[in-house]
């Protein structure tokens, strides 16, 4: 097929740059290097036959806030939330559950109730026009009125380390840990800036759009997206790495990739090529999926209907963990970030779960012990419930999916700096100084998330160009 569009890689972003483009009437043809579809929502069995996981994403939280995903309705996309949004166990008292319903959430906070409430709750309160602005905080802005005086709000908390607001807002063991953990999942040092942001985001879209799961597997997510560009007349193919941009011939080309690929594939000139070469990977993962006979023998039973579970106890703790982490070092008491799915989805072939600890990029330590030991702490005979473990270091995930540089899952570092310039200073990031040739991925605003933002702005601009 002659295409008006190529667009290169089927992560989230890549994927809805094509529906995008292809809803505008443009004849899109989307090459993918792997097998499968999907990048980051990818779903496989890796350990036993039958037992469906997610190579990457579960919690779609992101992707039900998205605006580009909302005004789609995509056949066969289920989302089904687990009883309770997330758990944070703590070694000598219950754990700390986040609902739906931010006031329930509250009331189990005890003294530090009301400050949840002024601060997760209040973002899940103003809403999508907030989180729209936050997913594309480039424009096209929303016009609701009173979203900037509260995006200011936000912002003027956000911007705190979260190791400072955690210690100001919050008085409780349980409030601070509850907080650190969900501004952890920015895979920062907990000692710097926009921490808060990240965790009261996450936290908020609890309340806001839940912390789903796609039934039978985030695959299903990305076979819809497929299967709506195929049928607004788009190709997609799989096995296709594209090595060299001159292998393309079409006038718009979109890039699912990140600036290191970027770099290896095209002639870029020197001052955009340096800009580039300066962009910083983030720390990698290492992530362990296991197929077991059985639920996860939590201590506190609360923790068994939570879909997410932070692992690692205090504030205090979790910050050491990922100052270590930060400083080049692996924790041996590692914050852990664990997904049960079946809590939401039973269709998965059983009782299958992951979890990954943040390690140095590029990291070659084998970290399975360290995040079982963890599990352990939480839920003593867990080992005993494992039929197959399948485990997934810095070096297997980039094999499997070349924009996890290091094992970075968040497509470069989501520091302050990279918060600005992703990947350069810009007030359109996306374009390049190739004409006709765009970045899509989270290595562009909005960052990291399944929720393809950087896909549809980039496709937005490209149409506009
Ligand atoms: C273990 C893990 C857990 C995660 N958990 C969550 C979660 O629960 N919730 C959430 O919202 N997010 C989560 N994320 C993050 C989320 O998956 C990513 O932010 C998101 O997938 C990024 O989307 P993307 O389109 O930018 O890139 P990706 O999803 O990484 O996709 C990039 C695609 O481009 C392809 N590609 C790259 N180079 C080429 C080339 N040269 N030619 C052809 N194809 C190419 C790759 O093969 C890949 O398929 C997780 C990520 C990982 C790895």
């Amino acid at each position: 097929m002659s295409a008006d569009a190529v667009v290169v890689g089927s992560g989230p972003n890549g994927l809805v740059a094509a529906v995008t483009l292809a809803r505008a009437g443009r004849r899109v043809l989307l090459l993918e290097a792997a097998d499968r579809f999907g990048g980051g929502l990818r779903s496989e069995e890796v350990t036993l036959p039958g037992r469906v996981h997610d190579l990457g994403a579960t919690v779609m939280a992101m992707a039900l806030a998205s605006p580009a995903l909302r005004e789609l309705s995509l056949k066969g996309v289920v989302y089904v939330h687990p009883p309770v949004a997330a758990a944070h166990p703590l070694d000598d008292r219950p754990a700390v559950l986040v609902h739906r319903d931010a006031r329930r959430t509250a009331e189990g906070l005890g003294r530090d109730g009301r400050a949840w409430l002024a601060s997760a709750g209040a973002i899940a309160r103003a809403g999508f026009p907030l989180v729209d602005l936050l997913l594309q905080p480039l424009g096209p802005y929303p016009t609701a009125p009173g979203v900037f005086a509260r995006a200011a709000g936000f912002g003027l908390a956000g911007v705190l380390p979260v190791t400072t607001f955690a210690r100001r807002a919050f008085r409780t063991v349980e409030g601070r840990a509850l907080i650190a953990g969900m501004a952890a999942h920015s895979m920062l040092d907990l000692r710097a800036p926009l921490t808060t942001g990240y965790g009261l985001l996450l936290a908020s879209l609890a309340h806001l759009v839940g912390w789903p799961v796609v039934r039978g597997g985030s695959q299903v997510l990305a076979d819809a997206l497929v299967a709506e560009l195929r049928s607004l007349g788009g190709e997609a193919v799989a096995g296709h790495r594209v090595r060299r941009l001159a292998e393309l011939d079409a006038p718009t080309v979109v890039l699912d990739v990140t600036p290191r690929q970027f770099l290896a594939m095209a002639d870029l000139p020197a001052g955009y090529r340096r800009r580039l070469e300066r962009f910083r990977y983030g720390p990698g993962v290492f992530k362990v999926d296991w197929a077991l006979d059985g639920p996860v023998p939590w201590r506190d039973q609360a923790v068994a209907g939570a879909g997410t579970v932070h692992l690692g106890s205090t504030l205090e703790e979790i910050a050491l963990s990922e100052a270590e982490t930060a400083a080049g070092r692996h924790s041996p008491r590692p914050y852990v970030l664990l997904v049960q799915p079946y809590a939401a989805d039973p269709t998965r072939g059983g009782h299958t779960l992951w979890a990954y600890c943040h390690v140095p990029n590029g990291s070659r330590a084998d970290m399975t012990d360290a995040i079982e030991t963890q599990i352990e702490r939480y839920a003593p005979g867990f080992r005993d419930r494992v039929l197959a473990r399948h485990t997934m270091g810095p070096a297997e995930l980039e094999a499997a999916n070349p924009n996890l540089v290091g094992g970075d899952i968040g497509g470069g570092l989501a520091g302050l700096r990279q918060f600005l310039r992703r990947p350069v200073w810009s007030p359109a990031p996306w374009r390049t100084p190739l004409p006709g040739v765009f970045l899509c991925s989270s290595a562009t605003p909005p960052g990291p998330g399944a929720h393809g933002m950087g896909g549809h702005q980039a496709a937005r601009l490209a149409l506009r160009s």
